[in-house]
């Protein structure tokens, strides 16, 4: 329990969809909520996110700041960098996800991101994108070179410009803290959800399930439905907010 105030409830689906392994890895305990979406070939990927979630499923654990999670990153990093590359390519990993802490005596979402998972807020009803991702398609985006859409389809979208492991010695994680508000639904995806369905896609099957567990079936369900064609996980967590 982090804080009686707020009550969680907590779904989780991922699907292998059309790929010959399923290389996300998830968790989904206490308060600590993350998604790692590996790379890396033969299972070099799914040993490669499993390797990153062990880390920071730690956080668990921790007091919860923004400087635990800086610290649980860069160890995430270095275990990573540690695996055995047997393809001639490191193993790498996205990491991304939400913890439950108390800044102050406020009820906060520590969001944290490396790579091209994402992490959601749905606030009244309306998805907002909290991570910003780490891809040369988000840096088109960025720049104007491309819509959302175009994105989704570009044949680079899946090249990551920040990653757990890999070739840097160095990784640099974007770290958010926010306030809990009442009603708050975060969801944790990996790409294999963004890129077959748009944000106002997601959005629309998000309201229509009150329950968190059936609103990340239905989500991980329309993904495949709309091709499939990579591992796609999602943990939806809804906040309850009480007074004390
Ligand atoms: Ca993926």
């Amino acid at each position: 329990m982090i804080d009686d105030r707020v009550t969680l409830e907590v779904g989780v689906a991922t699907a292998q969809a059309r790929r010959l392994q399923n290389e996300d890895s998830v968790w989904a305990v206490d308060g600590v909520y993350l998604v790692a979406d590996g790379m890396g070939g033969h299972d070099a990927g799914e040993v490669a996110s499993s390797t990153a979630i062990g880390v920071l499923k730690e956080l668990g654990g921790a007091a919860r700041t923004t400087d635990d999670v800086r610290r649980a990153v860069e160890a995430a990093h270095a275990a990573v960098r540690a695996l055995p590359s047997s393809t001639g390519r490191r193993p790498g990993t996205t990491a991304t996800g939400v913890v439950l802490t108390v800044h102050g005596d406020t009820p906060c979402w520590l969001v944290l991101n490396v790579g091209d998972s994402r992490t959601y807020r749905m606030a009244g009803g309306v998805l907002e994108q909290v991570t910003t991702d780490h891809s040369e398609v988000a840096e088109l985006v960025a720049e104007g070179l491309l819509t959302a859409d175009e994105a989704r389809m570009h044949p680079r979208r899946n090249v990551v410009t920040r990653v757990l492991g890999g070739g840097a010695s160095q990784v640099e994680p974007d770290v958010w803290l926010l306030p809990v508000s009442p009603g708050d639904r975060m969801l944790v995806c990996s790409d294999g959800l963004t890129d077959e369905l748009s944000d106002a896609r997601i959005q629309a099957e998000l309201r229509a399930e009150d329950a968190a567990q059936a609103a990340a079936d239905r989500l991980v369900s329309a993904a495949l439905a709309a091709g499939g064609r990579d591992n796609v996980t999602a943990i939806v967590v809804d906040a309850t907010l009480s007074r004390r």
